[in-house]
């Protein structure tokens, strides 16, 4: 729509997160026409630098997909033509207003739209979300910000900073981003669940034993990673109550009213308010050996459960880990057995060899495949396990699936919330892990230690057989 502006202002673009992920995202966006016909973009942080050397500091971060190197070319020059920098600080408002002023320039008296991607540290927030409402939100169009993890430490302190925040901006402007959340496990979910007959009937404790929720990192992935700066519990926060919980609330939850965004995280709330806070006897810590020297964990399994009438008694395990074998994200669903399988009692077969699973993964490969039993051809009666592929990568246009960073920024630009975290899902989330963390800091718990490398603490496995879960070395 040329009759209105975007203003994009990166808040601490002098930062790590802005040159290694935010910049070059607005461009693939922008490379991509994903950008609307007028947009500016403002790098705004403390350090002092001008228009032309924030334009330097983003350029040598730009990377050009494939073949059209000219084009590609052309376009980073018409790119960093719409990229300007002002210094202040976040929490002077006197500094946002001459922000504000640059900003009009820009916009020329068109409607103008703004989206403020905070990225900076937690301490700061507050203060800029609020110099940023009082006097630099757009006067004629919306005004969005991007929140980045933590969000608080706590209950309370995830509680103070939403009340905070909401004193100046209302739920529908808040985009609490997670990074690790990935949409096309989301989706495939949601398909899969929703628009097929053959699986919503199996969807509860009738059917399914037990749901595992996997995310491991390898170790190339990792030691050159930002490992150091988790501070001692950040990973559980991070990972599992953000990222694997929220998974596990798409995957119980009840059929929404609509795909709205909203119906559906009314649904998710339902599920995390169901849950029994998650108990340290059901929980494993590790770390990888030559790790900081801290008691972090690198690796946490947790076994967590729905108290309702359609998950009562199922195990959910959430499994993440980081400098393990491979690069894993799936979801893992086991089925009941058989009852009174002809076929076991004939052949004396392994009961846990023969149950159905379904496999929703992502990486390293997306699939979709469901094991079942069938009969290997020839004389004789012998079962093995096959996979019915429902769906692989093979399938998949030629371009690929797009970062999942670009959809979320083209999700904020578009006011699509359904990748970003409520405020009432956040409380829910922190109230199934609160407790287990502050007993955690109280107990000082020494994580287990696994190499570099490996499939993660063998501790992992005893707490599988503890809840009867079926468990392999997938990592
Ligand atoms: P960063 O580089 O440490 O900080 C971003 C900018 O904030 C800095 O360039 C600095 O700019 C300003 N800043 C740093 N320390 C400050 C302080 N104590 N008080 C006021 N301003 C300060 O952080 P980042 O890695 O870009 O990440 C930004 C936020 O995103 C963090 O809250 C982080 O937790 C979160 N996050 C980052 C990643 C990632 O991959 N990097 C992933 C997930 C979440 P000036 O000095 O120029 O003002």
């Amino acid at each position: 729509k040329s009759e209105s502006n975007l203003s994009i202002i990166v808040v601490g673009a002098s930062g790590d997160l802005a040159s290694t992920k935010i910049f070059r995202t607005l461009f693939a966006l922008f490379y991509e026409d994903r950008l609307p016909e007028n947009f500016t973009i403002f790098g705004y942080a403390r350090t002092v630098m001008t228009s032309e050397e924030l334009r330097n500091l983003i350029s040598r971060t730009l990377t050009c997909r494939i073949g059209q190197r000219e084009k590609c070319n052309d376009k980073i020059e018409r790119f960093l033509g719409r990229c300007f920098y002002h210094s202040g600080q976040y929490s002077s408002e006197e500094h946002f207003f001459e922000l504000d002023s640059k900003l009009k320039e820009k916009e020329v008296g068109r409607l103008s739209n703004r989206l403020f991607y905070l990225a900076i540290p937690p301490n700061v927030t507050v203060d800029a979300v609020r110099c940023a409402r009082r006097r630099a939100s757009s006067e004629n169009g919306w005004t969005r910000v991007i929140i980045e993890k933590p969000f608080g430490q706590d209950l309370d302190s995830s509680r103070e900073l939403t009340r905070d925040i909401k004193q100046y901006l209302s739920e529908d402007q808040i985009f609490r981003i997670d990074h690790h959340l990935n949409e096309e496990l989301v989706d495939n979910l949601l398909v899969l669940r929703f628009s097929n007959l053959v699986f919503e009937p199996l969807w509860s404790r009738n059917y399914i034993r037990n749901v595992q929720f996997i995310f491991s990192q390898d170790s190339r992935t990792d030691i050159q990673g930002r490992l150091v700066k988790f501070d001692d519990y950040g990973f559980i926060r991070d990972v599992m109550q953000n990222h694997l919980l929220q998974l596990l609330a798409l995957f119980a939850m009840e059929t929404p009213v609509s795909l709205d965004p909203e119906d559906i995280k009314n649904e998710k709330v339902k599920v995390l308010r169901s849950m029994r806070p998650v108990k340290l006897e059901d929980v494993v810590l590790g770390q990888y050996k030559g790790h900081i020297d801290s008691i972090a964990p690198t690796f946490t399994a947790a076994t967590v459960f729905v108290d309702n009438s359609r998950w009562d008694g199922v195990p959910f395990m959430l499994i993440a880990g980081k400098a393990l074998q491979s690069n894993r994200v799936e979801i893992r669903v086991q089925f009941r057995h058989v009852p009174g399988n002809l076929y076991n009692r004939k052949l004396g077969t392994d009961l846990d060899k023969t149950t159905n699973e379904l496999v929703i993964r992502v990486l390293p490969d997306e699939a979709m495949y469901l094991k079942i039993n069938s009969k290997v051809p020839g004389l004789g009666l012998r079962l093995d396990q096959t996979d019915l592929n429902l769906l692989y990568k093979s399938r998949c246009t030629p371009r690929g699936i797009p970062d999942a960073y670009e959809r979320k920024l083209l999700d904020a630009i578009e006011g699509d919330q359904r990748s970003f975290i409520r405020s009432d899902e956040l409380d829910a989330a922190y109230e199934v892990f609160t407790p287990l963390l502050k007993e955690l800091e109280r107990k000082k718990v020494a994580p287990e230690l696994y190499s570099c490398g490996s499939t993660g603490p063998v501790g992992v496995h005893y707490l599988a057989a503890k809840h009867n879960v079926h468990y392999k070395d997938y990592l």
